[in-house]
């Protein structure tokens, strides 16, 4: 029914904008949720996250000439028109298409040439700039739409990393492959439980009787999420070239907690040895939640996504009094069973997982909390797992 209702949305934008709609296919790619396995993705380790039903919507057609010409339908002012012969990383006139424009580029740069350009419109159901992938949704859709349009022959998982490039290399992001990932690859009901070091990875059926997932907008606006995100990721990156030095490992993700205590005191600088001991720790318990889940252990699971909210907060240093409020509150409800940060962190949403029967209480606890400290609103959002990228016909 959404589907359906976006189609026309994304149609009749085309028609008004590009004056008819011959010939025009339409296209979705799911945003995601990460419900445990934060910050590891870039540090070889594993992620459980899930595609969701909500994401974006395009609505393309082919051109004859060079030009490409973008409209989206959740921002007034923000038709671009460039060219093939204008793929320039990180122009800021672009605005939002250096994304779809990070793709055409990233497809290039592997050798798939668009011989003309094409006429986008887009509509997102997600909440953008708020944790959920917006931008990884975009990404992929605009990979989805290339391959069906020009017949390249890309696997979902090619997208996936064409998403990643685009936006490290053309939007400066130095993102992990998780959010891409998820969105190429959502299996309705399943979450998707990647080891980033090789990609290999298996789905997990996410059965979650009398209980959903619940997203928690913090609405906070202005984050510095890209230069404090690279920042972490460099002192990953500084921590592991030490650790090199005594472990034969490729990533921080490769190291057992045990190995990591054995030899953490090569890493000389004491807050990178403790962004190293997240990355290390919230692998660990990934893979101890897959394994709770599987064994039916939904309170394990809970308690595990708990403590990655704790290591996040004081190891990683990527929460704020915003997503910790959020957090904190929803731990002594009734009926939550585990309740996290998701995301890059510093600000954007939580995930919880909470039973049927608790969820306007924990709606009104965790509501009110939040507006009595923050001074503002936040948002709850029921979410559903849903597939990755598809034609809408
Ligand atoms: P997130 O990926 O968590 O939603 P990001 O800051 O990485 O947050 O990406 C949000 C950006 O993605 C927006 O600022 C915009 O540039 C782009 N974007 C996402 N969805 C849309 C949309 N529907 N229309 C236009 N731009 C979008
Ligand atoms: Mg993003």
């Amino acid at each position: 029914m959404i589907d359906q209702e976006m189609k026309q949305a994304v149609l009749d934008g085309f028609a008004k904008e590009f004056g008819d709609n011959e010939g025009v296919k339409c296209y979705f790619a799911p945003g995601r949720v990460n419900l445990i396995g934060e910050h590891t993705d870039y540090n070889g380790g594993h992620v459980f996250p899930c595609a969701l039903t909500i994401g974006t919507y395009a609505a393309a057609r082919k051109r004859d000439d060079r030009v490409m010409r973008f409209v989206s339908l959740n921002f007034d002012g923000s038709r671009r028109e460039t060219s093939l012969d204008d793929l320039v990383p990180n122009d800021p006139k672009a605005g939002w298409t250096n994304y779809p424009k990070g793709v055409v580029w990233a497809f290039e740069k592997r050798g798939m040439k668009l011989e003309t350009g094409f006429d986008m419109v887009i509509i997102g159901n997600i909440p953008n700039g708020s944790g959920l992938s917006s931008s990884a949704s975009l990404e992929v859709l605009t990979g989805f739409a290339l391959r069906d349009m020009y017949g390249f022959d890309v696997p979902n998982q090619e997208l996936a990393l064409i998403g990643q490039d685009a936006e490290n290399n053309f939007n400066g992001c130095n993102c992990g492959i998780m959010d891409q990932f998820a969105s190429a690859m959502g299996k309705k009901d399943n979450a998707i439980f990647l080891d980033t070091a090789d990609l290999s990875f298996e789905y997990a059926p996410i059965h979650l009787d009398g209980m959903k997932i619940v997203v928690t907008n913090t609405n906070k606006k202005h984050k510095l999420t890209d230069s404090q995100y690279n920042a972490r990721r460099s002192a990953c990156e500084h921590a592991l070239s030490q650790m090199q030095t005594v472990c034969d490992i490729k990533g921080l993700g490769d190291l057992s907690i045990e190995e990591f205590e054995a030899h953490k005191d090569v890493i000389t600088d004491d807050d990178e040895r403790v962004k190293a001991r997240h990355a290390v720790y919230e692998n660990q318990r990934t893979l101890d939640a897959v394994a709770a889940l599987k064994a039916g252990d939904l309170e394990k699971f809970g308690q595990l996504m708990n403590a990655s909210h704790v290591s996040l907060r004081d190891d990683y240093d990527v929460t704020g009094i915003e997503l910790d409020t959020l957090a904190e509150t929803a731990w002594k409800v009734d009926g939550v069973i585990g309740s996290r940060m998701t995301g890059g962190g510093f600000g954007g949403c939580t995930v919880s997982i909470v039973k049927d029967d608790a969820i306007e209480n924990f709606k009104e606890q965790v509501g009110k909390a939040y507006k009595d400290k923050i001074g503002y609103d936040c948002t709850f959002y029921i979410v559903s797992i849903g597939d990755g990228p598809r034609v809408i016909e």
